[in-house]
């Protein structure tokens, strides 16, 4: 089984508090015992609280989650 130690793949679409701009983010989570497995876990999950946010227009640290989807094949881009 190859298996990088990473869990599941998520795409998140994150508007920014401050100017409403939308980016997309991904996210790999590592592949452990508590991670999350689906968008249900991982909304509600510490690792995502723990991920920090960076508006690329304005740099405001405040980002709203609007969209979240679970990737199965990440492209390596
Ligand atoms: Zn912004």
């Amino acid at each position: 089984m190859a298996n990088d130690r990473i869990g599941a793949h998520f795409k998140l679409k994150v508007r920014c508090f401050n100017c409403r701009v939308d980016t997309v983010h991904r996210l790999a989570v590592p592949a452990a015992e508590d991670a999350p497995e689906c968008v249900d876990d991982l909304l509600e999950s510490q690792f995502l609280r723990d991920q920090r946010f960076q508006c690329k227009a304005c740099e405001a640290p405040i980002g709203v989650i609007v969209a979240a989807v679970e990737v199965k094949e990440p492209a390596d881009a």
